[in-house]
């Protein structure tokens, strides 16, 4: 087991694989003049006040004051470089082609009839358009579950998507958008395999119509809260709809689907300095195989790549993806300003424990997780994609922010990295986790599907664990595991992300 990683030739810092004490001679001619945590930095030689810290190649940010050789360096000690302009960026330059080969091209997936990506699960899914309707929602759906659903063994779940938006805000609002299309978007969710149902309360700013469209406001589709007679007549109003769409629903049937028909999103959370190292490539490299077998692979968090946004730029596969992607950034640099904070208010003070210095590092680690291939297409948060291959869509990095879009998006499951560890889950799709250190696991190993940490002590390689991760993905696609979150049922508020103002 090695003590340290130093990522490449140009580094002069490593990072500590557990905690080492003062004294340690770490390697051959460096003794630590520190205790360094576990995850943690050290200085490979002396820095001087205002020298660059460098890690994965990058300059991290300049030091506050002169570090010796051997000292431990946390996130006091630097100062933040400027952020990259998004103008003029290289695009096209890094163009890898030989990918990974996938060592399957099919899975177990549900058709859908509008052609968009397939479903892994077959669920009920109820929109809602406001969140009055939530309590009465919830006891309907209760109810659904318990006299409904054993008649109907081929249907996994019944969801209610329920969210804080539709009234009470300023619906007409340039930047409504944002909220309005991820809410219309989830409804299209291939795990609901084109079965629309909507519960309304009656006197919302988000009607049926805008929701939907005029054309499915249908008594087929929607019940009306505020026209039923009294609280049964809602509970027998939501049954029997609920009732006639499982009767749908119940003949989907799995059949073996190329994996273009697949649509995976990537996310992390609670990342430390191992992410980059261990968790995010390995699921760069599964990421880089579905790719491969033809798959289509999404990634996110504008705060977490914009450091290393010119990297991204570089795999875009035109001068429009990559005019998108700056667009993106320009937008999200505006909506940070407008707020009165910029991108250092994104590491949290689990990420700094972490090892996690300041945004830069925690960037690089990452983009890892995007792998290596073409970038084919740049998303606006809660957008559909419209290409096959490796897709950054730009939403927030807030973990309950970020899986919504992805969700409006069509993920058919998410992948989500993890260092310090969070038990976050979706219900409308299956949420695989990853963690970057074996600790973590022994944590949780009831929580955590697959640990990377073997990559940190150089017991196994980013090719092993993500050909691993790269099975388990398409098996979980295809509904013959369950990662824990599903097993348990841990599902997440949706926070739909709305920039717009509230009335
Ligand atoms: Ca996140």
């Amino acid at each position: 087991m090695r003590d340290y990683v130093k990522l490449t030739d140009r580094d002069n810092v490593a990072v500590a694989t557990h905690d080492v004490k003062a004294g340690t001679e770490i390697m051959s001619g460096l003794t630590l003049l520190d205790d360094i945590p576990q995850a943690h930095k050290f200085a490979l030689v002396d820095i001087p006040k205002d020298g660059e810290i460098i890690r994965y190649g990058v300059v991290l940010g300049y030091a506050l004051d002169p570090i010796k050789r051997g000292a431990w360096i946390n996130e006091h000690m630097l100062r933040l470089p400027v952020s990259p302009s998004v103008d003029n960026m290289p695009y096209g330059v890094n163009i890898r082609k030989d990918l990974p080969e996938a060592p399957v091209k099919t899975f177990m997936g549900y058709r859908n009839p509008d052609g968009f990506y397939a479903g892994t699960r077959n669920i009920l899914g109820i929109q809602t358009t406001v969140q009055c309707v939530q309590g009465v929602l919830d006891v309907a759906v209760e109810r659904i579950r318990r006299e409904l659903l054993p008649k109907y063994p081929n249907v996994d779940d019944v969801v209610a998507i329920n969210h804080a938006y539709g009234c009470g805000v300023a619906i007409n609002a340039p930047n409504a958008k944002f909220p309005i299309r991820a809410l219309q978007n989830i409804a299209k969710h291939p795990n609901f395999g084109g079965q629309l149902m909507v519960v309304s309360l009656g006197c919302e700013k988000l009607t049926v119509d805008r929701l939907v469209g005029e054309e499915n406001n249908t008594p087929d589709n929607v019940v009306v809260l505020q026209d039923c007679k009294g609280f049964e007549a809602m509970m027998t109003a939501i049954l029997s709809l609920a009732e006639k769409k499982l009767a749908v629903l119940d003949k989907r049937r799995r059949e073996e689907l190329p994996l273009s028909e697949l649509l995976v999103g990537m996310q992390c959370g609670g990342s430390d300095a191992f992410s980059g190292v261990s968790a995010n490539p390995s699921a760069g490299y599964a990421a880089d195989m579905l790719v491969q077998a033809g798959a289509t692979v999404m990634f996110s968090e504008v705060t977490e790549v914009r450091d290393g946004v010119h990297f991204i730029a570089e795999r875009c596969v035109s001068a429009e993806v990559r005019d998108k992607l700056a667009e993106e950034m320009r937008w999200y640099d505006a909506y940070l300003d407008a707020g009165e904070v910029d991108r250092s208010a994104n590491p949290t003070p689990g990420n700094k424990k972490g090892g996690l210095s300041n945004i830069v590092e925690k960037a690089m680690g990452s983009i890892a997780k995007s792998g290596t291939s073409p970038i084919v297409e740049v998303l606006s948060p809660a957008e559909r994609p419209t290409k096959h291959g490796m897709i950054y869509a730009a939403t927030p990095a807030s973990d309950i922010v970020c899986g919504p879009c992805q969700l409006a998006s069509g993920i058919g499951l998410q992948v989500f990295m993890t260092g310090r560890g969070t038990p976050y889950g979706l219900a409308a799709a299956p949420v695989i986790k990853v963690c970057s250190r074996n600790e973590m696991k022994e944590q949780w190993p009831d929580v955590i599907d697959i640990s990377a940490g073997d990559v940190v002590t150089g017991e196994k390689t980013i090719a092993e664990v993500g050909t691993e991760l790269f099975r388990f993905i398409v098996d979980v696609a295809s509904g013959r595991k369950k990662p824990y979150t599903e097993q348990y049922g841990l599902h997440n508020f949706l926070c739909i992300f709305n920039p717009a103002p509230i009335t």
